[in-house]
């Protein structure tokens, strides 16, 4: 089944645009059934946040010491 392809671009694409309501109940319907996907949609999340954390730190470190 070629679908998991489909939800996690699709779950990728939800970060940069809005996801039509066919896309999410396509999202909907698949993720129960598949931990594979599930796991990624986890993943981006974290990838996500981590990003967040990661630039916060860094400009923290640009004010706060001189190293870089
Ligand atoms: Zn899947």
């Amino acid at each position: 089944m070629g679908k998991c392809k489909n939800i996690t671009r699709l779950l990728s694409d939800a970060l940069d645009r809005s996801l039509t309501s066919g896309e999410w109940l396509a999202i909907r319907l698949h993720l129960p059934t598949c931990s594979g996907c599930r796991n990624y949609r986890k993943q981006i999340r974290l990838l996500r946040a981590a990003a967040h954390t990661v630039s916060g730190i860094e400009s923290a470190d640009a004010a706060g010491n001189g190293e870089r």
